[in-house]
């Protein structure tokens, strides 16, 4: 891999905090949350967000600093 292309591709951090690298996130799951758009590595792991939304956010928003507190 050139570094020129690496520049070029396009990298997302899914909400699990998995990184992609030479992905478009148009092609992975995401879902709406509190005005946001949150994208998902796999429906599974949407799924999962789906099942109990406020869960999986809070373990996984670590990775993001979210300025957002409130319980
Ligand atoms: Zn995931």
């Amino acid at each position: 891999m050139d570094k020129e292309k690496a520049k070029n591709s396009k990298k997302f951090v899914a909400l699990c905090g998995r990184i992609f690298r030479d992905a478009d996130p148009k092609y992975f799951p995401s879902a709406q949350y509190r005005g946001r758009t949150l994208r998902f590595c796999t429906e599974s792991c949407l799924g999962a967000f789906l099942a109990d939304p406020d869960i999986f956010y809070k373990v996984h928003r670590n990775s993001e600093k979210n300025k957002d507190v409130k319980p």
